[in-house]
């Protein structure tokens, strides 16, 4: 499988370092609030990618990080409130309450959407004493140093490939990062925090051997992903918007505490957007996977909505194209259930479209011509039912679309239905026309909706 790698700008073979294994970490999300579709999105694209090199045969370790700490304050302001605390306030909940609430709300989103479990989801706050020890083989191989408030910051200077990831130079960073934090004791503007001394109003904090802290966001990653995936893992995802500083920071972390190359190919998704703009919180701009289900759609369609835009492109989230796609992926489970049962040997036909689907998905994950692939098959004159069922469940591993609903509901009827449309076949060879006739009535009755297909009499429920 090739995949854009956004450090190299390029396409690269994913080359795991151990073979035939993918070790894979993802920027998960962060609780105190909840997930909207374009944070669902980000990982939706991890567990693509995931299902992808199983299709062909890889194993596959992904290791998600759950922010519950780090990330929680305007780190402009020394003044800051933590939102974590502002969250708390509102609710009237503990920090590990708010922090159970919301991690419990995005598993649900994201089984909702067909996004399978990690292996691991790593927090934060469990893991503050892997972050000190990174800061300390930090400051001991020269990478940060430790001002007088019991703050350690990062000296970008020390490391040469800072700004690699997202293209930024040390000059113009000076110049275009003036947002960055400000803290008159740092040797550089663009210098970041690894470790905090905790200020008034700072409701999480630590001992350390700087004092009273909590760790900077950025940290926190370097310290999870080597934890669980070692010093060398083959794929990092995250949000474009990760790109800088979060994933930039971590590489200069994550490089100057080993001294070599940590992660391989470094994938970034795009920004979904709703009505012209960026969704996010800040802005008011946010969907949320129950408003599919309030109307009245599977929010596994999502998953084929976002199949119609590249991974890395801006996609824009409109409710007319929703629509569309629930219809669709419902029709295609429709189908499925008259094109079954699957074949047990493929065609020269479905030969060749499995093959185009399987070099679609191997690069760079280009969902829009597995999409186009699929609807080919659909209409195809060529290709029997029983193929096109095979090749859509086969191909379902990566779409995960669960297109077989229908048809397994249709081939689990009762021996009795099953019992019932054997008669009828034996009825209708015998031209026993009243018999076909009564049998027919008798299961719609049962509230089947009942087919004359090339095979004899399907059922399936009625809508
Ligand atoms: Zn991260």
């Amino acid at each position: 499988m090739r995949l854009y790698n956004s450090l190299t700008r390029a396409l690269e073979e994913v080359v795991p370092v151990e073979t035939g294994h993918v070790r894979m970490y993802t920027c998960g999300p962060t609780v105190y609030r909840h997930a909207h579709l374009g944070n669902l999105r980000t990982f939706m694209l991890a567990d693509l990618i995931r299902r992808a090199l199983e299709f062909e045969g890889l194993r596959v370790t992904q290791v998600m990080n759950i922010t519950d700490v780090g990330h929680m304050t305007d780190e402009s302001s020394p003044e800051a409130i933590d939102k974590m605390l502002l969250a708390m306030e509102d609710e009237g909940l503990s920090p590990t309450e708010i922090a159970q609430k919301y991690t419990e709300a995005v598993f649900d989103d994201a089984a909702a959407l067909g996004i399978r479990p990690a292996d691991r989801y790593p927090k934060a706050t469990e893991h503050v004493g892997e972050m000190i020890e990174l800061t300390e083989a930090l400051v001991e191989r020269g990478h940060a140093y430790v001002v007088d408030s019991g703050s350690v910051y990062y000296d970008v200077t020390s490391f040469p490939g800072y700004g690699a990831l997202s293209g930024n130079t040390l000059d113009n960073l000076r110049e275009g990062h003036r947002d960055l934090e400000t803290d008159s004791r740092k040797r550089n503007p663009a210098d970041f925090a690894l470790w905090k001394a905790a200020g008034p109003g700072r409701l999480m904090k630590w001992d350390s051997p700087w004092g009273e802290g909590f760790p900077g966001w950025h940290v926190e990653c370097s310290a999870m992903s080597m934890k669980y995936l070692g010093e060398r893992i083959d794929i990092h995802t995250g949000g474009t918007d990760l790109r800088f500083p979060h994933h930039e920071d971590e590489i200069a972390q994550s490089e100057g505490a080993v001294g070599h190359k940590v992660v391989n190919v470094w994938v970034h998704a795009g920004h979904l957007r709703l009505a012209g703009q960026k969704i996010a919180k800040s802005t008011g701009n946010v969907v949320r996977v129950h408003e599919l289900e309030e109307r009245g759609m599977d929010p596994l369609a999502f998953r084929w909505l976002t199949f119609q835009t590249r991974y890395r492109s801006e996609m824009d989230f409109a409710w007319d194209s929703m629509e569309d796609a629930d219809r669709r992926v419902k029709q295609l489970r429709r189908h499925m259930a008259e094109w079954a049962p699957a074949a047990e040997v493929l065609g020269p036909a479905a030969r060749d479209l499995d093959a185009r689907f399987r070099g679609a998905v191997a690069s760079d994950l280009d969902l829009p011509t597995a999409v186009v692939i699929v609807n080919e098959l659909d209409h195809s004159a060529v290709v029997t039912p029983g193929e096109k069922y095979a090749l859509l469940a086969a191909w379902d591993q990566v779409l995960g679309l669960d297109l077989e609903r229908e048809a397994h509901s249709v081939w689990a009827i009762s021996p009795d239905m099953q019992a019932l449309t054997t008669e009828r076949d034996a009825a209708r060879a015998a031209k026993d026309y009243a018999t076909s006739d009564r049998i027919r009535d008798e299961l719609a009755a049962m509230g089947l909706e009942v087919m004359d297909t090339a095979e004899g009499t399907k059922v399936r429920p009625r809508d």
